[in-house]
């Protein structure tokens, strides 16, 4: 492992003697950078990783998804390669190969995050650390320190329903290593993690079935989204059906038997050769003293905090998944830089969660920021009315590939004001393009700003200043 054992002077002639100005618990995206950050002010910083230096998003999360989702878009663009006039043999396709060669890319970063501790200045351990007080903390591996503040950058754990059989079904955390690609796939979910596996697993050769609870996949999601990804999913072959629950698992000779039932209330089994569930994941706050220092939790295990980060305990501080706001890396780290800002530079500065864009990586991907159709229908700000401006199009990439799947561009307009409410995105590139995007509707631009801006040709993305009059009726409603 990449920690290394350290030695903190302890200064005894300090009145208050606190080992450490900062103890950061987690080695993850809010954690590594709040850390850093706190170092290059001058603190004394240190750090406890009980896993791998990187946390989820490096380790086991959205850099080895991407990976696997760029091995996975080349079996369409091989089939599309034939309207292109390629020839292309049979593809063959080895695991291992990739999943050796995403380990050596994952390796070569967890080293670059100590790399980059060390030159920060921070001290990091590699075992578990737990609050003993809401000074003190707990190592594994290097003993008991006191520390000024505490930030606790724990994230969050994968949650399985306690069915029977549950323990036979697979997470997130193992589907990255797993010894060969299954040939039958049962993927039980239907929120960004479910359906971006879903289509890996197609797109690399699995048989994909995907059972969803609900209506329609991506709840709270636009609905002009949830629709367009899942007719695109079900077109690239993921078995997709909603309104279905998962009731049981069980062994038999030829594989994994699932137990569903439907709307109908009838019982169907289907077998897998794995079960992959991705039923949410909840806040990792348990069994690490938190309750006992005097850290309030939510329902959910969340810690609570207030817009600065701060949690009941004044010198115990939490950002990132463990808080359950907004669970995504780049909020992790805003909220670990506003952390720093405002305890370590004296400029209180809060974390901002309005009008993040995000994408989830589906196939077809998606883009989006700000406020679904529904949302913006219900909210103040679409109080005057809203505006729906969209178009559904085969884009050109399909003209010859034969490739029946549409693109979405959508934009959710206050009538009043014209200010862009949301922005939605479905089809290649969505979350190259609402990276782009987020920025003018962060902005508060008007529906008049984004027609003034001239198109760019051929693209996809000059829907979104092209699109000139309202439709009637946008989708068919999921929500919420
Ligand atoms: P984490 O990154 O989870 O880090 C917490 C760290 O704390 C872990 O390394 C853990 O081992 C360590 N730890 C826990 N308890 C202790 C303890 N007691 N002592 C010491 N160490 C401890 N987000 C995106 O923005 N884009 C994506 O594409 C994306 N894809 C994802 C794909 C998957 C499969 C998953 C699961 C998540 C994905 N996310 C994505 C979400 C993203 O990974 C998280 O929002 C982000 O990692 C949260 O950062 P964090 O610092 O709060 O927690
Ligand atoms: P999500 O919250 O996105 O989805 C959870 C899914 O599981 C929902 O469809 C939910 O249904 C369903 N579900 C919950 N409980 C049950 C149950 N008891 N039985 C059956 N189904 C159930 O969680 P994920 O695990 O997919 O991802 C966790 C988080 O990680 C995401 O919310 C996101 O913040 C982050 N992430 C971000 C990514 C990105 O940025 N691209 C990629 C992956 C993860 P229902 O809708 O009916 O509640």
């Amino acid at each position: 492992m990449t920690g290394r054992r350290v030695k903190v002077r302890k200064d005894a002639s300090a009145p208050m003697s606190f080992d450490l100005d900062l103890f950061v618990i987690g080695g993850g995206s809010g954690g590594v950078r709040a850390a850093r950050r706190a170092a290059e002010t001058g603190a004394r910083v240190m750090l406890a990783e009980e896993y791998r230096l990187g946390g989820t998003c490096v380790i086991r999360g959205c850099v080895p998804k991407k990976l696997l989702v760029y091995a996975s878009s080349f079996s369409a663009a091989f089939e599309d390669s034939r309207g292109y006039g390629w020839s292309p043999g049979e593809p063959i396709f080895d695991w291992k190969s990739l999943i050796d060669a995403k380990d050596r890319e994952i390796a070569r970063l967890e080293d670059l995050y100590g790399r980059n501790l060390d030159a920060a200045g921070v001290k990091h351990c590699n075992g578990r650390a737990r609050v003993a007080d809401p000074h003190t903390v707990e190592t594994e591996s290097d003993g008991t320190f006191r520390a000024r503040h505490i930030l606790v950058a724990t994230g969050g754990v994968p949650f399985v329903p306690d069915i029977p059989g549950a323990d036979l079904a697979i997470t997130s955390n193992e589907v990255f290593h797993l010894e060969e690609l299954p040939n039958r796939v049962i993927v039980v979910g239907g929120g960004y993690i479910a359906c971006e596996f879903a289509g890996i697993l197609n797109g690399l050769g699995s048989e994909v079935i995907q059972f969803y609870r609900g209506e329609q996949i991506l709840r709270g999601f636009d609905d002009g989204i949830r629709e367009t990804v899942a007719r695109g999913m079900r077109g690239r072959g993921v078995r997709l059906h909603v309104g279905t629950d998962v009731k049981a698992i069980a062994k038999s000779e030829s594989g994994l038997v699932v137990s569903t039932t439907g709307g109908n209330g009838n019982v169907e089994n289907r077998m897998a050769d794995l079960v992959l569930y991705a039923t949410g994941r909840r806040p990792n706050s348990g069994g690490i003293g938190l309750e006992s220092a005097g850290v309030e939790l939510g329902r959910r295990g969340e810690i609570k905090v207030d817009a600065w980060s701060r949690t009941a305990v004044p010198s115990i501080y939490a950002v990132g998944d463990v808080t359950d706001r907004l669970n995504l890396t780049p909020v992790a780290i805003r909220e670990a830089e506003a952390f720093v800002r405002t305890v370590f530079e004296g400029t209180p500065v809060r974390p901002d969660h309005e009008v993040v864009p995000t994408a989830v990586f589906t196939q077809p991907e998606v883009g989006t920021v700000g406020l679904s159709e529904y949302e913006a229908r219900v909210s103040s700000a679409g109080k005057g009315g809203v505006d729906i401006f969209q178009a559904r199009f085969r884009p050109m990439s399909t003209a010859l590939s034969g490739r029946d799947e549409v693109v979405l561009a959508k934009l959710v307009v206050a009538r009043e004001s014209r200010k862009v409410l949301g922005c939605h995105i479905v089809g290649a590139g969505a979350a190259e393009m609402i990276q782009l995007a987020g920025i003018p509707v962060k902005m508060g631009a008007t529906k008049d700003d984004f027609d003034r801006t001239v198109a760019v040709h051929p693209t996809m993305a000059e829907e979104l200043v092209t699109l000139k009059v309202p439709v009637e009726t946008a989708t068919e409603g999921n929500s919420p």
